[in-house]
């Protein structure tokens, strides 16, 4: 399988940047330089902003209807086209190639919700106070969007962001990321040959503060939507507020993990082995701060630590592999650190804790136990494949720890009580409360947090305001 020098896409063009400069791609299971992604400067990201600018005008004339035969268009594309891309992702991601499958698959429904979603994009009309008066509530695209997307999902964290702008009728201009290049770009491909018009879908890579920097305050662009880390996070949104930009920010999380001793243990602790290493904990609304009541503590390791241990590692696209490499050298080292850090609290490492061989950015399924508050990894956002798990004594105890950090964006709770779920999803501060289950991000429920996580959905039709201005128009009779 050869691995494409991946181009930009601007204005209807596929080409390379003007300067002629290119970054590498890395293949994080073999360390191998794969290929390499053209790097936008200044002249390609006014040409982008000039196309975005055009592209709006082209495509908010374009009714909802016949937007959505396009995207429907592309949404088929990606499904006959992912047994190509999946591997590619692999090869830049390191996730399996079931994973991979998987996310390719996915943007179709993304796409095809989104597609339908934008047909019923009513307004409203207000009961008005005399005859003759309509009073309505018209819902208008707010115009061309920059998206900057990292590289844990290529593909999902870059079809949220353009299937609800294109839906409501905006352009879009993509930083997707330089890392995981050539997946992003396939989906943009789809698009292109759906017949989306030129200049409404632009897809651009290089520096990514640089970028941002000059599209942010840039007077054609009219809203932002990042994904990525809180400290980012935040400056974009600063960066935004300054220029008076509608934002959406879909931040890190720091997921607590409720399991009440009513639980089904055996069933908690399997679904949480799958959910915890899907993408080597790589994914924002990974669990990762495991609370377990005293009394099934110690069943609950046994479980999860089996579950753990037989997960086997490997090249993503080797067909036994049930968890592929890191996908940057950043998170092994951030792994390493937070366990040797945990250890060194008085923590206790029941599975894993180290690197794997010296090839490729491989790191075990790790489980710590009997974790110290104090432990870096139980404040900052592991990132990786790694489970903290202690044990709480009574319910406010948990609600209290799940709680105590300024993130908010997924949690999760394992009880056979109805009032014991029922109390528990209104006592936590977070975006999302899955109850017995793995039950988040669908395209159709809303997806975001709150507190440091962020603030607006990537999801439901909460996701499509985002990228609707509200006008209102009262019109009197004459
Ligand atoms: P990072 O904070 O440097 O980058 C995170 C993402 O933001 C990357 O995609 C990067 O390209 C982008 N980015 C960074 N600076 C930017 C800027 N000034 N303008 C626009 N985009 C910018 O760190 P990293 O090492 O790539 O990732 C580490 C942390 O990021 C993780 O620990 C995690 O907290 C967070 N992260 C979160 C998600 C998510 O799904 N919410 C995804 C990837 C990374």
């Amino acid at each position: 399988m050869t691995y494409p020098n991946i181009q930009l896409h601007i204005d209807g063009k596929w080409r390379g940047s003007h300067s002629g400069k290119t970054i590498a791609v890395i293949n994080p299971a073999t360390e191998e330089t794969i290929g390499t992604v053209a790097h936008a400067d200044r002249a390609d990201l006014d040409e982008a902003l000039a196309a975005a600018d055009k592209g709006f005008r082209a495509w908010r004339a374009i009714a909802p209807f016949e937007r959505a035969k396009v995207m429907r268009k592309a949404a088929a594309l990606m499904r006959e086209r992912a047994a190509a891309i999946a591997p590619l992702l692999t090869m830049e991601q390191g996730k399996t190639l079931a994973e991979a499958t998987i996310e390719t698959n996915l943007s179709a429904d993304v796409i095809e919700w989104f597609a339908e979603e934008g047909k019923r994009a009513y307004g409203r009309i207000i009961p008005a106070r005399g005859p003759g008066i309509y009073q309505l509530a018209v819902k208008e695209p707010v115009g061309p969007v920059a998206a900057f997307t990292p590289w844990n999902f290529p593909i999902n964290q870059v079809v949220r962001k353009l299937s609800a702008a294109l839906a409501s009728g905006c352009s879009i201009i993509v930083k997707a990321p330089e890392e995981t290049p050539a997946a992003p770009s396939e989906l943009i491909r789809a698009f292109v040959d759906a017949g989306v018009p030129a200049g409404v879908v632009n897809l651009v890579y290089g520096v990514p503060a640089e970028i941002s920097e000059y599209l942010i305050p840039h007077p054609v662009i009219r809203k932002i939507s990042f994904t990525g880390s809180t400290n980012v996070g935040k400056q974009l949104s600063a960066l935004a507020g300054m220029h008076m930009k509608r934002a959406t920010m879909e931040l890190g999380g720091h997921a607590p993990v409720i399991v009440f001793d009513d639980a089904d243990v055996d069933a908690a602790a399997q679904i949480l082995v799958g959910a915890k290493y899907r993408n080597a904990g790589q994914v924002c609304i990974s669990p990762t701060r495991f609370m377990i009541q005293e009394n099934v503590y110690e069943k609950f390791i046994e479980k999860f630590v089996a579950g753990t241990k037989a997960i086997k590692v490997g090249n993503g696209l080797d067909k036994d592999s049930r968890m592929g490499s890191l996908a940057n050298p950043r998170r092994v080292a951030a792994i390493e650190e937070m366990v040797q850090d945990a250890v060194g609290k008085g923590a206790k490492v029941a599975a894993g804790g180290s690197r794997i061989g010296n090839k490729g950015y491989f790191f075990e399924p790790t489980v710590v136990t009997d974790v110290p508050k104090s432990a870096r990894a139980m404040s900052e956002e592991p990132f990786g494949p790694l489970a903290l798990i202690s044990s709480f004594a009574k319910f406010d105890d948990a609600a209290e720890e799940a709680n105590r950090l300024p993130f908010g964006l997924a949690s999760y709770a394992f009880t056979s009580s109805t009032k014991t779920a029922t109390a528990i999803g209104a006592a936590i501060e977070a975006g999302m409360v899955s109850i017995n289950s793995f039950g988040l991000a669908l395209p159709e429920t809303p997806f975001g947090g709150i507190k440091d996580s962020g603030y607006g959905s990537e999801g439901g039709t909460e996701a499509m305001e985002a990228y609707f201005n509200t006008k209102f128009i009262t019109q009197t009779g004459v």
